[in-house]
């Protein structure tokens, strides 16, 4: 089935296809470590982790690269400012390589206390200097960069093709009112990929450089992590909607001008979360709703959180509230007592999936990663008068999309997982009609203590 994804690049949906057949590079920009996780970020990582898992149900590969901002990242996003991680360490009298350890660590179990797959490979931002170094160098050989007193910069004027995802209008843009305007840059969107040391002091992160001790600017890490890991040119590119006018932007700028290539295919941003009254989290508040002071502290399971990111589209913007928790809350536990109740109706039973259902969730959730739909025909399948068995089985293969550990409700009762591995594979050579492959898993199966019974419309598995 087709799957169509909304790419910010072309500004509308588009048939994804990825540049290699069955495999997919994705590469989701991840946390500065320098305090907590708000949930607004978490609503992020929820976006992309159904969209990894959505990538997944529809057979493909994933390679997933996140990246940790340990270095670089200033308060301003356009290099003015100070430096985050310095700022942090300050706050709590740490050395900033103890601060982004610390919240790296925090930001792992978020990761998992939501039950978000871990990218199969994770990068920090200062691990990668040499590559961040070189990348600056193949720039300034043709000619893109130009040197002030406190930086090696990025000429955007020289790269054509620079508002492509952000479709601003250059003349109208001003630079960043908050922070003050840096009069050695040509141009108001320049960036900096290389910062030098205040000649004065020395910073807790410094490197040395062909253009002196200094540190990457923090677009350049992406670029230069993305092509190491995945290649010029790639699939998918995800982050927040901020992203998109300076560090998606930027980092397009950075990578086509130095490869001369496409980078990533597709772009994808999730919206915000908006506190109810109408005010965007951001750290730079001071307050945050964090996993742990919103949810784990007053004994609500984080999944919730999870379940009720799946009640807005990820491109609205999604309004949190106690009401929108409690109903989120209530939702949740409805779902798992409907799914509780058809695994004590027939214990140690595996059956098919009902095809005509995954048929209507996969079109929902390759419309774009329709998750309010897909609950609705999650709610119309559990209503339907299809037989309970079936039932379990649909609902346990829609939760490898949603993530809510729907399997681990009655673990005792589930099959051991290479049974369920042998099962699923038989019921896959069944659709297929491949009658040989299908008594084969049979023989395999009963190898392992079950009994595989066919019926018209299912198949049931039982121990012996
Ligand atoms: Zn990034």
């Amino acid at each position: 089935m087709k799957l169509n994804l909304y790419n910010s690049l072309k500004r509308n949906k588009q048939e994804f296809k990825p540049i290699k057949t069955g495999a997919v590079g994705l590469y989701t920009c991840g946390p500065t470590v320098y305090n907590f996780a708000h949930i607004g970020n978490l609503r992020t990582y929820i976006f992309e982790d159904i969209l990894k898992r959505v990538l997944i149900y529809n057979d493909y590969t994933v390679r997933h690269v996140m990246n940790i901002t340990d270095v670089g990242h200033l308060t301003g996003d356009r290099d003015m400012g100070e430096d985050k991680m310095e700022k942090g360490a300050a706050r709590e009298g740490k050395s900033a390589w103890d601060i982004a350890d610390f919240y790296a660590r925090a930001f792992k179990k978020d990761i998992a206390d939501l039950n978000i797959l871990e990218p199969d490979i994770w990068v920090k931002a200062t691990d990668t200097i040499p590559e961040q170094i070189d990348l600056v160098k193949a720039l300034e050989k043709k000619g893109f960069t130009y040197r002030t007193a406190d930086g090696i910069y990025f000429d955007t004027s020289k790269f054509k093709a620079y508002t492509k995802l952000s479709h601003q209008n250059l003349e109208a843009l001003q630079e960043g009112a908050r922070v003050e305007r840096n009069p050695e840059k040509r141009n108001p969107t320049d960036f900096a990929l290389w910062k030098l040391s205040p000649p004065s002091s020395s910073r807790q992160m410094e490197w040395d450089s062909p253009w002196g001790v200094g540190f990457p600017g923090w677009h350049l890490e992406c670029s230069a992590m993305s092509m190491k890991f995945l290649g010029d040119q790639q699939d998918i590119h995800c982050g927040g909607t901020d992203h998109i006018d300076v560090h998606h932007t930027n980092e397009i700028a950075q990578s086509e001008a130095a490869t001369g290539k496409p980078f990533f295919n597709f772009w994808m941003h999730g919206a915000f979360l908006i506190i109810q009254g109408g005010k965007k989290m951001a750290k730079s508040e001071g307050n945050f709703l964090t996993l742990e002071n919103a949810f784990l502290n007053n004994s609500i399971n984080p999944l919730v959180f999870r379940f009720a990111s799946f009640l807005t589209h990820y491109r609205k913007p999604m309004e949190y509230g106690d009401e929108g928790v409690e109903a989120a809350r209530n939702g949740l536990r409805h779902l798992q007592n409907q799914v509780r109740q058809l695994s004590a109706a027939d214990a140690e039973v595996s059956d098919f999936i009902h095809i005509d259902f995954k048929n209507k969730f996969l079109e929902t959730i390759n419309d774009d990663l329709n998750m309010p739909r897909a609950m609705a025909v999650i709610q119309e399948m559990l209503k339907s008068d299809i037989r309970d068995t079936e039932k379990r089985a649909t609902i346990l293969d829609f939760d490898r999309v949603l993530g809510l550990k729907l399997d681990q409700l009655d673990k005792e009762r589930a099959l051991p997982d290479a049974v369920q591995k042998l099962v699923d594979a038989r019921i896959k050579a069944r659709e297929a009609k491949d009658f040989a492959a299908s008594d084969e898993l049979r023989a395999e199966i009963e190898m392992l203590g079950y009994q595989v019974q066919d019926a018209k419309d299912g198949m049931k598995v039982v121990k012996k």
